[in-house]
This record gives structure tokens, sequence and C-alpha cells, in this order.
């Protein structure tokens, strides 16, 4: 079994290996005011032997870090809840809700954690470095203490305070930010550039979206779903899940893709308005599906810049509010591949939401998962009442009280 990564956007290959995050030649074009360019997919090579093995033992599917190097802190096999009540309410009797308000630091991130401090460990790499909107950050904190791996975070001086307090409990070393997510970013980039550090950047490290496909996967092992609603900012998780089902579908775990339901704050809908805007195009230059790549790539102005627009963010969903999704060109591709769809919801609609998933569930989420109800709300009459459902919670209320707290009136 052989891996390695291949540019989403030119298909160009490079190695799986420490120093290799974006393309090299789609990331020279790179402008401030757009998605990363050139992101790398991790791709594995199976030969006819090794397939025939996962097929036959239906074992795990593999995952480029080899087991003997990953961290030995429990992170995925999250609960499955069949939520009766949720269920009756709306009258759909095959809705579920995968709930990672349970992983170790209480964010879906840490699958992602998980799958970079296993890399460090496997390379020999002592230190990582990210910069964060908060979940990320505190995810990485305490999957490196677990770990023994040094963490080095550069926050936003506007993140919640219980992802901050997370952050210097697990013993990292937090450097505020005093500005955006934006220069959090550029600066983390440059630190990490300058120390010789892995960057644990969301989507610039490939390894971010790889890891986060595993939910897809234990998704699958209970129930093969016909709709799955995600909360999406950079559009990262929503990758990772793609991946996941694509992988599941190759190896004919599950006979179709389900759909994906990207839902986003309204205040904070980059996704949502590109995804629009490119269906709405008749003339656009779409991605060539069968060769894996877009039609005379690399090319010097990406085909979709167009679609995004850049508008200052303003929803209390901190984990899903960005100016310029980072995995955006990427997210899009995958939305348009499979006819995916997108869902925006007001942060009214998000408080509303939380407060009912909570009170009918006891599923406390924070604002950004409580999208994924707010959204199948204003989705479900587009979906039949036998469909399979599942609703990803990816991040605890208490992460951000504050918000919570609005919602109550307090
Ligand atoms: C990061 C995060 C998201 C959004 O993920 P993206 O990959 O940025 O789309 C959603 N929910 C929670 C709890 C998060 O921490």
């Amino acid at each position: 079994m052989k891996w390695k990564y291949r540019c989403s956007e030119c298909g160009k290959e490079f190695p799986l290996e420490p120093g290799v995050y974006v393309c090299d030649e789609c990331s020279a074009y790179q402008k401030h005011d757009e998605p990363l360019r050139g992101i790398l997919e991790c791709t594995i090579e199976v030969n006819p032997k090794e397939r025939k093995r996962i097929l036959q033992l239906e074992e795990d599917l593999p995952d480029p870090v080899p087991y003997d190097f990953q961290p030995n802190v429990q992170v995925g096999y999250t609960p499955m809840h069949s939520p009766f009540r949720l269920q009756k309410k709306y009258g759909f009797d095959r809705l579920y809700i995968k709930d990672d308000t349970c992983e170790p630091t209480a964010s879906y991130k840490d699958r992602a954690s998980y799958l970079v401090a296993g890399f460090a460990i496997q390379h020999g790499i002592k230190e990582i470095a990210l910069a964060s909107t908060g979940n990320a950050a505190s995810s990485m904190a305490g999957i490196g203490a677990g770990a023994g791996l040094n963490v080095t975070v550069f926050l936003p001086k506007t993140a919640p305070i219980a992802k901050r307090i997370q952050v210097l409990q697990y013993g990292a070393k937090l450097i505020e930010v005093d500005g955006t997510y934006d220069k959090a970013f550029d600066e983390c980039l440059a630190y990490c550039k300058e120390h010789n550090v892995l960057c644990r950047n969301t989507a610039y490290n490939p390894l971010t979206i790889e890891g986060k496909k595993t939910a897809a996967i234990e998704i699958c092992s209970l129930i093969h779903p016909d709709h799955v609603f995600v909360p999406a900012g950079d559009g990262v998780i929503l990758s990772g899940l793609y991946k996941g089902f694509e992988e599941l579908y190759d190896f004919e775990f599950i006979r179709k893709m389900p759909t994906l339901w990207a839902c986003q704050a309204e205040g904070s809908s980059a996704l949502a308005r590109a995804y629009s805007r490119l269906t709405s195009d008749k003339k656009a230059i779409l991605y060539d599906k069968s060769n894996n790549k877009f039609a005379g790539a690399p090319h010097e102005e990406h085909p979709w810049r167009k679609y995004f627009d850049v508008v200052p963010s303003t929803t209390l969903a901190d984990s899903i509010s960005v100016d310029i999704p980072r995995n955006g060109y990427h997210a899009l591709k995958q939305l348009n591949k499979y006819n995916g769809k997108t869902v925006t919801v007001s942060d009214s609609e998000i408080l509303e939401a939380q407060k009912e998933l909570a009170s009918l569930t006891g599923v406390f989420a924070e604002p950004s998962s409580a999208t994924v109800l707010a959204g199948f709300k204003k989705a479900s009459a587009e979906i039949p009442r036998s469909a399979v459902v599942v609703l990803l919670v990816t991040g605890s209320g208490l992460k951000d009280i504050a918000s919570a707290a609005k919602g109550l009136g307090l």
C-alpha cells in the first residue's frame, strides 16, 4: 500500500512526507483574498491483492500514518444517538446524531489533531504549531499533551475564553494575536518556516482533511445515510467527510454517495454564495471529473475565483465564522461533483436550535454545531420521511457559554 499527495487542482503528485503542504505550482499564484490554492489530497495505491483483503475482511480503511505511531489517546468512535423525541417531532424515524461533543477536547478537530500528532511521532518531530479560531488550538494542545509533543498556538484575542483556558491547561504555548484569524494564520506560517516546526494550519496541512474522514467510516459501520448535515466554515470537515464516503464507495462498503448539506450561518456564508454562483453560471469552467483535475491546470487565476467575494463575517457561531474559507475551492469542487447542498441559517435560528437540541436530546452543542439542526429544519421539506439522516454535532456547548447564555436571554 502506497500513500502520496495529489494536487486537487492540477493533479501533480508529491511524496507524503514532512515539509510538503500545498502544490508548489498552483500555490505560486496564491492571492491574499482567495481560498488556498493547490490543496493536496492524500491518495492511496492498493494492489488487487490488498484490495481483496480490505473487501473480504471488512477491515478499517487504511490510514496514512501506520497504527504503531498513532498517539495513545482515545479519539473518534463517538456515540451515534437515535433521538426519539426529535425523530417524533419531525416525523423522521431514521434521524440520527453523530455526537462529537464526546471527543477528548470536546470537538471534531481531535480527529485531525490525532493524525497530525501521529505523523509527527512517525517522523521524530517534536513541535507542532497552528493558527486557530479556538477549537483547533484546544484540540491540538490536548492531543499533543497526551502524545508528548510541544504545541504552539496562534490565537486571535477574541477567541472564547473556554478555548483559551483549554490551551493553557493542556500546557501549550499560547501566542495571542492582536487581529484576525488571517493574521494568526500568516504569523504561524512564518513561525513554522523559521523554526522548522510542523504546521497544522487547517486545510494547509493535508492531513487535517484526511483526519476528518473517520466519522464517515464510523457512521457507515452502523447505518448507510442518505443525507448528512455538516457545519461548514473553512469547509475542511465537509471535505474530510466527502473523502471518507468516497473511499467507502470505492471499496464497495456503500452503494451510493449520501447527499451532504453544508450548513452555514447567514453572516458567514462564503461557500453557499460561491456554490450558488457556480451552479447558475452557464459558462462555468468545470472540474474534469474523469481526470480528477481542472482542465488546463495549473491556472494562473483559479477559474472559480470570481465566485468568492470577501464579506466580513458577522455570526456568533465563532467556529464557522470565516471571511475567506481556506478550503473553499476544494470543498466547492466536491459539492459540485456530488450534487451537494448548502443551507444558511440566522443567528437567532442557531440559538433556538441549540436549545431545542439540548432539551430534546441531551446533546448540548456549541452554536456552530447547532446549525445542523437549524439547517435540517429548513431543508426537511425536501427530504422524504423514510430517509436516513445524520446530524453531525461537532463541538460542545460548554466551550462557549456566553452565546448559550444569550440564547436563554440571561
Ligand atoms: C472547526 C469547526 C467547524 C467548522 O469546520 P470547517 O472545517 O472550518 O468547516 C464546525 N464545528 C466545530 C465545533 C468546529 O470546531
